[in-house]
């Protein structure tokens, strides 16, 4: 299998899913997940309509930075440690992983420093698994308050990886919880935060999340890939 081809795979996956469930198909992004790939495979990816790369880790983001020269937009969904962000200062379009206000701030103070702002989102642990990254709910509330009032940075909704399962059908509850939340956020009507976007759906899920009201699905594996 190609890059290309699976590419094509999931994007119509994508809009079976979303016409099933009443949705415009446009209103879901594929990003694709490119941890651990070369930059040739980036590169192949966007030859064939793929623009938005997500990546984990800051040490492998930076040299793809300089490396692929296309233009790409590069999402950061992995965990975020606030001393890793000068690094990808006003060079990426989102952040999916922003649990805390001191990572907020950091973001908030470098991207002002270019005159910028950044998109980012709130990632949450519907689950409440301990090894996972991300607010809780009620965290989360409190967290989207307090980003609202930092200049350089645009709230823009939420992210969740719920736990594994072998059966994309399990992890459907907690789409759905996100989703929720985000009502109940956007509800408040708090200046200047959006919660338009919800970062959900994954290789194994995505179909479930994009029917749960997934905005913007992380794949991986399965356009490149086992890793
Ligand atoms: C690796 C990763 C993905 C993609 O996972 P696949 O199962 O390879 O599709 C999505 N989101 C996050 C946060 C990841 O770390």
């Amino acid at each position: 299998m190609t890059i290309a081809s699976n590419l094509a795979r999931i994007n119509e996956r994508i809009r079976v899913a979303a016409e099933k469930a009443g949705r415009d198909p446009a209103s879901v992004r594929l990003v694709a997940v490119s941890k651990t790939r070369p930059a040739a495979d980036i590169v192949a990816a966007y030859n064939a309509g793929q623009t938005v790369f997500g990546e984990n880790y800051i040490q492998e983001l930076v040299p793809k930075l300089a490396e692929v020269k296309e233009a790409v937009q590069w999402h950061v969904i992995g965990h975020l440690q606030s001393n890793k962000v000068k690094y990808i200062a006003g060079q990426v379009a989102m952040i999916h992983s922003v649990d805390r206000i001191s990572l907020a701030q950091e973001i908030d103070r470098l991207w002002g420093k270019l005159g910028k702002s950044c998109d980012v989102l709130i990632q949450v642990n519907v689950s409440g698994e301990t090894t996972k990254s991300g607010t809780t709910e009620t965290g989360a509330i409190q967290l989207v308050r307090e980003c609202a009032l930092l200049p350089n940075l645009r709230v823009k909704g939420l992210m969740t990886m719920p736990p594994f399962f072998d059966d994309p059908e399990a992890a459907r509850p907690y789409f759905a919880e996100l989703r929720r939340l985000a009502e109940v956020i956007a509800a408040q009507q708090i200046a200047g935060v959006d919660m338009a976007e919800l970062s959900m759906g994954m290789s194994g899920d995505f179909e479930a999340a994009v029917q749960e009201g997934a905005t913007l699905v992380r794949v991986g594996t399965a356009i490149f890939g086992e890793r």
